[in-house]
């Protein structure tokens, strides 16, 4: 059997037209250098680069090639994304806020109204959202959060603590989780709040954490809500975050690994001398190497099922999670395997003597804290289980809707 991959003369027109695209918008100026990982280090015009880069893919649809046109997505189909995530790849290209999670909850969730009016500006990269579901004392168990939405007349009045919450990017929405009935039930008391980040009573602090990527600290003093960015009814806000977190997870899948640290690291095991030969030739690095790529090649693969399953419309489970649970797990072992194979020069944060510029030393501090958004390495667990129907409780995946479902 042949497993070559064929491209229709459509996808391959399509290839011409993306990569003159890109031959002209797609690359920062070379004075920049390597843009740093970490995005707290960057200068403010590489900022307002990535924000306009953003902005101008979204112009042409091709930020969310397969949502339809009247939502601001491309009206695209998985043949095309293939092409543009496979030519997005061949750049560097430092990447801006996207509001994927809050566009799909909404979608399911929003009334028709709320989809014009908060749809468009997301999907075409016009606004930067931030996810406000974690509080200092509230984390893993995020039915308990305490930030209270207090009804007054048709608005709701939002106090509360949220932490490790935002991005590189600074917010315009904030998709925010409050206790809307505190005597309701556990899970029937939570409302989920699509609403400006610039009201008053919402202040936002830097932390200063173990990667620097814009992680925030966000204060909400009494902010006055119109009920008009309460998102599904005022109790629902819970079954409204699930779906949020179910494509978080993974539900809907990814063409392209995120990650290009460890391919990078067996080509830098080829091309360093220790001891006067390879590091790749010790047998050690070699065993640590192959199980790197055979991990990465196993969540990429992943990936692709959930794009799959999701995109033709079959029933997710377990699988969103499942690829969240491997994803951390299988970086947090790749990770100790570098830090084994290349010994210090893994640990060195200086662009001579740390390995591929010191992107290594990143990679490791990366996924170390990699393993928490979206719920940790147990909690995936906890999950699989209840889809599988052999914990305490059995539950179903949360509603998502694939942007090509109807099309
Ligand atoms: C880089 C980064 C980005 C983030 N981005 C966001 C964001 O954008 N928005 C947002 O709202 N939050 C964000 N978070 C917060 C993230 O969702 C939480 O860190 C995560 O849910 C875990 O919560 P916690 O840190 O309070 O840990 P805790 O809940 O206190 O957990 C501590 C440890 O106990 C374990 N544990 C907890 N409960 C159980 C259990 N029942 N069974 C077994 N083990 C358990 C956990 O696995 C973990 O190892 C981010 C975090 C990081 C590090």
């Amino acid at each position: 059997m042949d497993f070559t991959i064929q491209y229709t003369k459509e996808q391959e027109d399509f290839r011409a037209e993306v990569r003159g695209w890109l031959d002209q918008n797609a690359q920062y100026p070379s004075e920049w250098g390597d843009i740093p990982p970490e995005t707290d280090h960057w200068k403010p015009e590489m900022r307002q680069w990535a924000l306009d880069f953003s902005r101008k893919l979204g112009e042409k649809g091709w930020l969310f090639p397969l949502w339809d046109k009247e939502y601001g997505g491309g009206g695209l189909t998985g043949d095309h994304d293939i092409v543009l995530k496979e030519e997005l790849g061949n750049y560097d290209i430092p990447e801006s806020g996207r509001g994927e999670l809050q566009a799909g909850s909404i979608m399911v969730h929003g009334s028709d109204e709320q989809k014009k009016r908060f749809l468009k500006p997301i999907l075409t990269g016009e606004v930067v959202c931030w996810q406000l579901f974690t509080e200092p004392e509230v984390g893993s168990d995020l039915a308990s959060l305490r930030t209270r939405a207090e009804k007054d007349g048709d608005d709701f009045i939002i106090t509360g603590q949220k932490i490790f919450v935002g991005d590189s990017f600074d917010a315009d929405w904030l998709w925010c989780l409050a206790v809307t009935d505190p005597d309701a039930p556990r899970h029937q008391n939570i409302g989920a709040f699509f609403m400006p980040a610039n009201l008053p009573g919402i202040s936002i602090a830097n932390l200063n954490l173990v990667v620097q990527r814009g992680k925030r600290l966000v204060s909400m003093d009494g902010v006055r809500v119109s009920r008009e960015y309460l998102i599904g009814e005022e109790t629902q806000g819970w079954r409204v975050a699930q779906t949020t977190l179910e494509l978080e997870h993974g539900a809907a899948g990814f063409l392209a690994e995120r990650d290009s640290t460890v391919r990078d690291v067996i080509e830098y095991t080829k091309e360093t001398v220790r001891n006067g030969k390879p590091l790749s030739k010790d047998p050690f690095v070699q065993q640590a190497m192959v199980e790197n790529f055979i991990e990465t090649n196993i969540h990429r693969l992943l990936g692709l099922r959930n794009y799959w399953m999701f995109n033709s419309g079959r029933t997710v489970t377990f699988h969103g999670s499942q690829v969240s649970l491997l994803r951390k797990d299988f970086n947090l072992k790749a990770a100790d395997r570098i830090l084994h194979a290349l010994g210090p020069q893994a640990l060195i944060n200086d662009e001579k003597w740390g390995a591929l510029k010191k992107r290594v030393e990143h990679h490791q501090r990366e996924t170390l804290v990699g393993a928490h958004p979206g719920g940790t390495l147990e909690v995936q667990k906890l999950i699989i289980a209840r889809r599988l129907g052999i914990s305490r409780t059995q539950e179903r995946a949360a509603p998502t809707q694939a942007p090509t479902q109807g099309r």
